[in-house]
């Protein structure tokens, strides 16, 4: 059983509509089809990750199709890497939209599982991936047996480096995504005053071996205004910007923007 009791450790199985551990600590299936096992003292928050509205707004964006490309790449990096009947889990899963992609198009039959911080996010990712086991956690407490992954994919997200080692299986896979060099350079170069290229990071994680890194790097025009918003809100940068310099943005009803993801492949060390 890959799954574990977050208060006790013990494994957690699925009766009906809840999970239960052997000390009867249980939790129930939510209507959405997804299992709450954050424990309150790993929240930051009453309802902490993403806000729903940004959640909202990022599913809508991504269905236009303006991150396929990375999509894409997943699959192909998935169809490479495992094979039927492998474990992997979306550590970070945010709309769902990349598995969803995955789910649809992998030649692979993998067994899914999909984690946010965010309860939206999990309740949209359940509800578009019926196949997929999803669940409320952190990516710091991962409700996972030792070792009992294939692999994972942590998009744009925060990772646990030490989380990720306790639960992958030794020769299995991290995929990690982070912004490359030029992503976004035309909205930064609107945004900013002096305008920089990305550091380009992989991830730190000690006893895995890096096996593959490349970019997947393409040109996009953004259609709307809604869309430039909602990219620009989705990114780091928006956060850390005076408000008066993102609102440079809102003259734009269209743009043309390089959009540019760091792709990279750990295995862990026999
Ligand atoms: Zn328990």
């Amino acid at each position: 059983m890959l799954l574990r009791c977050p208060k006790c450790q013990q494994p957690l199985l699925q009766e009906n509509h809840r999970y239960l551990c052997q000390n009867n600590h249980s939790y129930d299936i939510a209507r959405e089809g997804y299992v709450n096992l954050l424990l309150v003292n790993q929240k930051h928050s009453r309802n902490p990750g993403d806000s729903d509205d940004s959640l909202t707004a990022r599913k809508a964006f991504l269905e236009k199709g303006y991150y396929q490309p990375l999509a894409d790449d997943l699959v192909s990096i998935v169809n490479r890497l495992f094979d039927d009947g492998a474990s992997f889990l979306d550590a970070g899963c945010g709309t769902g939209y990349y598995l969803e992609h995955l789910i649809n198009n992998a030649d692979r039959q993998l067994e899914y599982y999909a984690v946010d911080i965010a309860k939206k996010g999990v309740a949209m990712t359940a509800k578009k991936n019926k196949n997929a086991t999803c669940f409320v956690g952190s990516v710091f407490h991962l409700p996972f047996s030792d070792e009992s992954l294939d692999g994972l994919m942590s998009v744009f997200t925060p990772y646990g480096a030490e989380e990720f080692y306790r639960i992958i299986k030794k020769g299995g896979y991290v995929i990690a995504v982070t912004p490359g060099r030029d992503h976004l350079y035309q909205l930064k170069s609107i945004v900013y005053d002096e305008v920089y290229f990305n550091e380009e990071e992989g991830y730190d994680l000690p006893g895995f071996r890096l096996i593959d890194r490349h970019n997947v790097t393409y040109e996009k025009t953004l259609e709307c205004y809604q869309d430039i918003e909602t990219l620009w809100r989705m990114t780091p940068y928006y956060h850390t910007t005076y408000s008066g310099n993102n609102d440079r943005l809102k003259k734009y009803e269209s743009l043309d923007t390089v959009i540019d993801f760091l792709v990279t492949v750990y295995r862990k060390e026999d």
